[in-house]
């Protein structure tokens, strides 16, 4: 069937760009020729989703693949959904208008935690029944990937299959023995169970939890995990993540959708690079996306060549996690610049010394965005604390070549709550941000730019797993509240701009981040109260969500502000990404005492990651 969207309903509500698909670069097929018709479902706003590469990347390659078929959802914005559902009409696919309830596969990717009701929300406007277990042979297999399926377990009762790893891999292994069992007219169930022989797929219906007796010391009612053990012999104790090995040999979508609104970030993407050296201590992507994979300079060449003849784009950004790691950089943004003089090329990550900054006002063409910085934490000690490799003398370095270049614009990124901070800590963020006002005023008048701003922002520090610090606590609503307007009383000058975020949103998003299989009841009352784009802050519903908090049982003290014991059994420690609990606790140990890990190219740590993966960049030689 083919929803059909009549024009008044699309002229009755914002942005009607969003719901009607036929975009330049889209890929059309016939039904007909199909065997596997997957829905790549993102949860959130297509103006947020289509900025994201990973759906690009997937679209890209599942569309690669003999007989299958995928196509796109986003999370309708609120009009829109009251429109649907004032007209009875089910949420849809945008390449050929199909009900999701139609097709064999829809799949989720999980980037943030606080998305997740839009996850329940999407289910429900497309018609398919919300809870796993209540799905039938006729209904779609919902499955679920990215970031945060490394914890499958506050949705698992609602996916049915969770994807570990990089969407590259695996996909059309998954995509074959479907359409045999399709063929073969076999049950829902019966493919859950081949489908949970492939690597990297997890099934949560296959893995039972068990609980200790008694409730986990602080807490009223709620005890620790036990264990997660397979109730099937069949399934691994352990689901391994896959992940590509060799980043040149995949294939990466030149020809990428291009909107016909303006998104949140609107220009070509090249990833240079997957993985992280650095090893910041409260950081979950630099963790899980171990080894470093490179990707040539010559093929990324050759594909922002492609990407920009068949986008017209005039920007394009290098995408990576610490692009300065990147060996080629300085020769690839040069040869890009050459072959593109009127492209602006962006480094999200770039640490910026004096070559950086050089090269970024060349690039810029003029256009001087602002620089930004993430020191993270305001004293030395705190930034040992978190591992984070970057000093004052670093930033205060990189503002006076700035300033001295005429940029006027500089953005800090701090976090508070951070694990053993002070008040001198967040006394710390202040004086940094007072020491580059300092810093510009001593340049004088004619060699420096007219004004000055400086923004810091803080965000709070939230646990995350298969981090270092997935064994702290979380500090509480009350205390991020007074740290955030201790640091305010101590900003005074005109010239800087303090910015903070919501501290009932982090606790949620700490909360979900390591939540359990109970923590499905939470999200399932949220939605229930009529929770979704909860990261947005004019819809961010805060009673609703206490409300639920209160009606599911959920205990705050139990996933929130509960220091772990080394020998706690994590929601995901049946999934593997590589990096192990070992190392991970080595690490939180040297975090609390200050003492600083170098970098994976000046010592390898030992994290554990080639007990899966012998490709990348790896110096476990050094490993001693
Ligand atoms: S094995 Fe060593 S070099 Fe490789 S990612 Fe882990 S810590 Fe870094």
């Amino acid at each position: 069937m083919q929803v059909k969207i009549p024009d008044s309903l699309l002229l009755s509500v914002q942005k009607p760009a969003r719901y009607i698909g036929g975009e330049v670069n889209t890929i059309q097929k016939n039904l007909s020729e199909i065997d596997t018709h997957f829905c790549f479902c993102f949860p959130d706003v297509y103006d947020v989703g289509m900025c994201h590469m990973g759906l690009q990347i997937l679209y890209h390659t599942i569309n690669q693949y003999d007989r299958v078929y995928c196509e796109r959802c986003f999370a309708p914005w609120t009009d829109m959904e009251e429109a649907l559902r004032r007209h009875n009409l089910p949420l849809y696919s945008l390449e050929t208008f199909t009900p999701l309830k139609e097709f064999d596969f829809v799949g989720f990717t999980l980037q943030y935690e606080m998305s997740y009701t839009n996850i329940l929300n999407m289910l429900d406007l497309g018609g398919i029944p919300l809870m796993s277990k209540d799905r039938t042979d006729e209904d779609p297999l919902v499955i679920a990937g990215g970031p945060n399926a490394y914890n499958p377990e506050p949705l698992a009762d609602f996916i049915d299959l969770y994807y570990m790893g990089e969407g590259e891999v695996e996909y059309e292994t998954l995509f074959k023995a479907y359409a045999e069992h399709k063929k073969q007219g076999g049950s829902r169930r019966e493919f859950l169970k081949l489908a949970a022989q492939i690597p990297g797929m997890y099934v949560p219906a296959f893995y039972d939890v068990i609980y200790e007796d008694v409730p986990a010391a602080g807490c009223q009612y709620m005890p620790r995990i036990a264990a997660i053990r397979p109730n099937r012999p069949d399934v691994p104790e352990k689901v391994t993540k896959v992940l590509v090995e060799d980043m040149d040999a995949m294939s990466y979508p030149t020809k990428p959708i291009i909107p016909y609104l303006q998104i949140v970030h609107d220009r070509a993407v090249m990833e240079i690079f997957r993985g992280c050296i650095r090893g910041c201590r409260f950081c979950q992507a630099g963790m899980i996306y171990r080894p470093v994979r490179m990707r040539s300079k010559e093929k990324v060449l050759q594909w922002a060549d492609e990407t920009l003849k068949a986008t017209g784009y005039d920007e394009i950004s290098l995408t990576s996690l610490s692009s300065n790691d990147y060996p080629d950089l300085f020769d690839l943004l040069r040869e890009i610049h050459a072959k593109y003089p009127h492209v602006n090329v962006s480094l999200p990550s770039l640490r910026v010394d004096a070559f950086s900054l050089q090269l970024m006002e060349e690039l810029a063409q003029g256009r001087k965005s602002g620089l930004t910085f993430a020191p993270e934490a305001g004293t030395q000690r705190l930034r040992d604390v978190i591992n984070k490799g970057i000093t004052e003398e670093e930033v205060l370095n990189g503002v006076q070549l700035a300033f001295a270049g005429k940029w006027d614009r500089v953005k800090l990124y701090f976090m508070l709550g951070l694990p053993t901070e002070t008040e001198e800590d967040i006394l710390g963020i202040a004086e940094l941000a007072g020491k580059i006002v300092s810093h510009w005023h001593n340049i004088p008048k004619e060699e420096r730019s007219k004004d000055l701003k400086v923004t810091v922002s803080t965000s709070f520090f939230i646990p995350k797993p298969f981090t270092p610090f997935q064994w702290c606590a979380q500090t509480n609503y009350e205390d991020y509240m007074a740290k955030q307007k201790f640091l305010n009383s101590k900003i005074y000058n005109k010239k800087i701009q303090y910015n903070c975020h919501d501290a009932f949103l982090s606790t949620l998003e700490g909360l979900l981040a390591r939540g359990d299989r109970r923590t499905g009841k939470l999200l399932y009352e949220a939605w229930k109260n009529g929770c979704k784009f909860d990261s947005w802050s004019d819809l961010f519903d805060e009673d609703a969500w206490r409300r639920a908090i209160e009606s599911s049982g959920v205990e705050m003290n139990y996933y929130c502000y509960r220091e772990r014991e080394e020998d706690e059994v994590f929601p995901w420690d049946h999934i593997n990404v590589g990096v192990s609990k070992k190392f991970l606790y080595r690490e939180y140990e040297k975090g609390l005492q200050g003492i600083v890990t170098p970098n994976c190219r000046e010592k390898c740590a030992g994290c554990g990651i080639r007990q899966i993966s012998k490709t990348g960049v790896c110096y476990e030689e050094n490993c001693k």
